[in-house]
């Protein structure tokens, strides 16, 4: 059981130990290194400056066995759970090995979604602040390919963050040269490796030098994408935030029981007063009910956004900025927003819909308690659900219980 102390007596239930990883399923870790401070990895003045500016102060477990392996070339496959520091593990890393002075793109870091790539370019651009004639560019889909191929004639592109589909059409066309390519990044990469993303990255793959080195993080790794992995990398390190570091002590997950489908939109209504405390996200399994859910919530005069992949890119862009800068505290979505995306004001989490695959539960849910912040997880069930709703809590041997009458003061509970 967990051994957080509340600041206050709570009558709330005991704090639960959430695994994070993909079920029972965890790789077996090659390196036990641990580097405890920034100054120790002997970074570039200018890159550690960066870091600190950006606000870290000592790396998170992650970092500290992750960034060193991949700076000294090695192949890397690292699992650690949502929330703990993956993105500045390969940002740093890739920042330090990048040369500036070698006017050739030397980096190139993939996401599955457009708003996971803006993410990680924004982040890894601000701890390059410091660093001098280093160009950082995103290649993402709905953005205008001249402006791209523009910004390309014009500079060197030293590092490239994007998505796959936009970064093979760019390799095929020519407009971006990955022939002098040392890292190659997947993050999210059990997704990237899955059935809707391999052959893109095969093919982006093929394009690049045998010798570049490849790194590939996840939260989740399930056993058929770590045989898959095999064929990619070469001789990786491996290393895992191991089981017990991986409980977000901060996370809470309840249940609201409803008879049927029809009856989820009255829950979520009765929740709505509590849910305003907090930067929530609300996720549902398809984009036809995203819409529904938020005309309906709007016909009841609650203030919400919503976004899925089938809305323009510049709206998708706008209500991303806003529910960062805290304008929209209610965003309704699909698992577009499910894997990496780092909002810390991000308490709640509500599953309108249960996920369809088991992995999908923990990275939504992983949206809140970002970085030993506290969150809190609601599932509306139907009795259909049931099995699913088992399924998840054997998976990733955790408990859901049903939702107390007090929710409202444990999101208050900050
Ligand atoms: P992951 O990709 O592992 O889910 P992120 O890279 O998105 O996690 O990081 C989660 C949050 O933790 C971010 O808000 C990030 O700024 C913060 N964070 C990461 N590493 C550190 C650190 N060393 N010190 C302070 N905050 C950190
Ligand atoms: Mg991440």
């Amino acid at each position: 059981m967990a051994t957080r102390q509340s600041p206050r007596p709570s009558p709330s239930p005991p704090v639960q130990r959430v695994a994070l990883t993909g079920g029972d399923k965890e790789i077996e870790e090659t390196s036990h290194e641990l580097c405890k401070t920034f100054e120790e990895m002997h970074l570039k003045d200018e890159l550690l400056r960066g870091v600190y500016s950006y606000g870290f102060e000592t790396p998170s477990l992650i970092q500290q066995k992750g960034i060193l392996p991949i700076v000294r070339g090695r192949d890397l496959l690292a699992q650690a759970q949502s929330g703990t520091g993956k993105t500045a593990t390969f940002s740093i890393a890739c920042l330090q090995k990048v040369d500036p002075s070698y006017h050739f793109t030397q980096a190139l870091i993939l996401s599955p979604t457009r708003e996971l790539a803006m993410q990680s370019h924004n982040v890894i651009s601000k701890m390059a602040k410091f660093l001098k004639g280093l160009n950082i560019l995103r290649v993402v889909g709905g953005e205008a390919i001249s402006e791209t191929a523009r910004k390309v004639a014009e500079a060197p592109q030293h590092i490239i963050v994007g998505t796959p589909g936009r970064v093979a059409h760019m390799i095929y066309s020519e407009i971006i040269d990955v022939s002098h390519l040392r890292i190659f990044v997947l993050d999210e990469a059990d997704e990237m490796l899955s059935q809707g993303f391999k052959d893109k990255i095969v093919e982006i793959n093929s394009n690049l030098p045998k010798n570049a080195q490849t790194v590939l993080l996840s939260a989740t790794m399930p056993q058929e994408i770590i045989e898959i992995t095999r064929q990619i990398l070469n001789d990786p390190v491996q290393i895992l935030v191991p089981r017990d570091e991986l409980t977000l002590d901060g996370l809470r997950q309840f249940y609201v029981a409803v008879e049927k489908e029809e009856f989820k939109e009255e829950a979520l209504f009765d929740l709505y007063d509590s849910i305003q405390v907090a930067q929530c996200v609300i996720f549902c399994n398809s984009k036809r009910k995203v819409d529904y859910i938020t005309e309906d919530l709007r016909s009841r005069k609650f203030t919400v956004s919503s976004i899925h992949g089938a809305m323009e890119q510049e709206d998708r862009n706008r209500i991303m900025q806003d529910f960062r800068d805290g304008k929209n505290r209610v965003l309704v979505t699909t698992d577009l927003l499910s894997r990496g995306i780092d909002v810390q004001q991000i308490s709640l989490v509500v599953n309108y819909d249960l996920p369809m695959e088991k992995e999908s539960y923990i990275h939504r849910i992983g949206r809140s308690a970002r970085f030993g912040k506290k969150g809190i997880a609601i599932n509306l069930v139907t009795e259909e659900d049931g099995q699913m709703l088992k399924d998840i809590q054997e998976f990733y041997g955790t408990k859901i219980e049903e939702m107390p009458a007090n929710i409202k003061e444990l999101l208050q509970l900050k």
